[in-house]
């Protein structure tokens, strides 16, 4: 038994033999051309036929992995449209190059310019484009594509895939796929994920002595098992049987609304850490993002994240959301998580000191750099801005006061911004639940955070596993105040989530519809029993 590490594009199983795909050796020739108007005649006939070959591929993945993921292919043939492109290539041949040649060259001069882009969606691109030239190369030195699966079911592994190779492939001949480069995000794992394919990217090991060997993809641990033991092939195929019976019940409620039997709607959002858990969202469908934690954009670094990293984080999510909305948190630093840059001292009580809300109100130039950040990123989505920690009235006031003062100074500088951002406060402190009624005065939206609100009501160091045995997580302290949250806030017109641990338990969910909760927040994964057990609520 051999065991490789990847990087995991999907939570499944596969098990099967190993196919290994060699592509067609594609050489460039990059002596001179002989006859310019015969090469440009030859990059035109080509570009148009590699034109059709993408709608082809549009309408396979329109028809087996839906509208969003097909979109690559519509993209694919407009790039074969474009003026600065086409541009380049005959400008090449025109100096002399052969067409093969010219195409290479300008795909990857624009590549290259993708790929130093600071936006990752447009960075990914650089693939795209790459992709194109090689479909349009192909096809003028009449290459075909090697055989990319076998006559039997199989996993596939391979250098690389494009996603047009990707989406060429039959899917009753596809068990998974290893490839030795790609990254979680190219359009080749999007695909692959849509299409539920089992899939490891950026495999280092990938080797092509292993054609024919019997080999598991444990998607959850992004491993590669060769040659796997008996008891081991015998322990993933049950694993593999269970995940599937699971997996059908929970995807039968993708694409369906929570609501109850009898028509109470309830949201159900994802929380998020980083961009980087935004596959995971889209993967299980959630209806938004309910909590995305901030604060981890100033973890694990030496210097404070600038306006224009926390922008970029923000433009991505909302971008990658839209139209749903994405409810980003300010900054909730210190207690559990400190970073030294920032100074702080140590402290006898951090859980009761210096963090979240009186950091940011406290260090104005700080607050505000985020501020501006999400203002500016507010454009490209649907935002919810949420503080946290909030205990008074007046520092949800200052709060906002603060955000008015950077919209003012941002539309003077002639900046864009949204004028349908809602703004909401994170409840869970008991001094936020007993003043609700004047916080939601004030505020679009509650989330209520158990987590604290249990640590602070139960007066449980939550960072305390010694503690364990004298926590109740029902406390019936913290489901009453849950209840006079959703209570207040409904007065004053202010929805109320719960974006807390809690939120996710499958026991309190009827609970939590009948006292009237708008929206649960839970981890990406999720959200999937959430809205089963929304859907089958009486
Ligand atoms: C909470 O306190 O319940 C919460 C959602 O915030 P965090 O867990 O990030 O403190
Ligand atoms: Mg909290």
């Amino acid at each position: 038994m051999k065991e490789a590490r990847g990087i995991s594009v999907l939570n499944r199983i596969a098990i099967g033999r190993i196919h290994y795909y060699h592509p067609s050796k594609r050489e460039v020739d990059e002596s001179p051309a002989e006859d310019v108007e015969a090469e440009l005649k030859g990059f035109e006939d080509a570009r148009q036929k590699a034109i059709d070959e993408q709608n082809g591929l549009y309408e396979k993945a329109l028809r087996e992995a839906g509208e969003e993921e097909a979109a690559v292919f519509e993209v694919h043939a407009m790039m074969l449209e474009d003026d600065d492109l086409i541009g380049d290539i005959n400008r090449y041949i025109r100096e002399g190059k052969r067409a093969a040649y010219a195409v290479d060259m300008a795909c990857k001069e624009q590549a290259q310019v993708f790929s130093e882009m600071d936006d990752s969606y447009m960075r990914e691109r650089a693939a795209d484009i790459l992709d194109i030239g090689r479909s349009v190369i192909d096809i003028i030195l009449g290459l075909k594509g090697s055989e990319l699966q076998g006559a039997e079911a199989s996993i596939l592994m391979a250098e690389d895939l494009a996603p047009s190779e990707t989406v060429k492939l039959k899917k009753e001949l596809l068990l998974g796929f290893v490839t030795k480069e790609g990254s979680g995000n190219s359009h080749t794992a999007i695909l692959a994920r849509s299409m539920g394919i089992p899939a490891l990217v950026q495999c280092g090991e990938v080797d092509p002595e292993w054609d024919g060997h019997l080999a598991i993809i444990d998607g959850y641990n992004g491993c590669l098992y060769l040659d796997p033991e008996e008891g081991q092939l015998a322990e993933f195929k049950a694993r593999q049987a269970e995940e599937e019976r699971k997996r059908k019940e929970l995807d039968a409620y993708k694409g369906v609304e929570s609501i109850t039997k009898s028509g109470r709607r309830v949201q159900v959002y994802a929380n998020i850490g980083s961009p980087k858990d935004l596959d995971a969202v889209l993967q299980n469908d959630a209806e938004g993002i309910g909590l995305f934690r901030s604060e981890f954009l100033y973890l694990n670094r030496d210097d404070y994240p600038d306006e224009e990293t926390q922008y970029l984080a923000y433009r991505e999510v909302l971008k990658a959301l839209y139209p749903r909305e994405v409810i980003i948190r300010t900054c909730d630093i210190g207690a559990d998580k400190t970073v030294d840059y920032m100074g702080l001292d140590k402290e006898e009580n951090p859980a009761l000191g210096f963090r979240a809300i009186r950091i940011s109100l406290s260090r104005r130039d700080f607050f505000k750099t985020q501020l501006r950040a999400l203002l500016r990123a507010s454009i490209y989505g649907r935002l919810g801005i949420m503080f946290p920690m909030i205990i008074s009235l007046k520092e949800l006031l200052s709060c906002k006061e603060l955000l008015r003062e950077c919209e003012e100074e941002l539309r003077l500088k002639g900046a864009e911004i949204s004028d349908s951002i809602e703004v909401g406060t994170m409840i869970e402190t008991p001094a936020a639940v007993l003043i609700a009624d004047e916080l939601a005065e004030h505020c679009d939206f509650f989330s209520i955070g158990t987590n604290d609100l249990t640590q602070y009501t139960c007066a449980v160091d939550r960072q305390n596993a010694a503690l364990d045995d004298f926590l109740d997580i029902h406390h019936p302290a913290v489901l009453k105040e849950i209840r006079m949250t959703v209570e207040a806030g409904h007065r004053h017109s202010c929805r109320v989530g719960i974006c807390g641990e809690l939120g996710a338990d499958l026991s309190l969910i009827g609970q939590f519809i009948d006292w009237g909760v708008d929206e649960l927040s839970v981890s990406p994964v999720k959200v999937l029993p959430i809205r089963k057990a929304i859907c089958n609520h009486g």
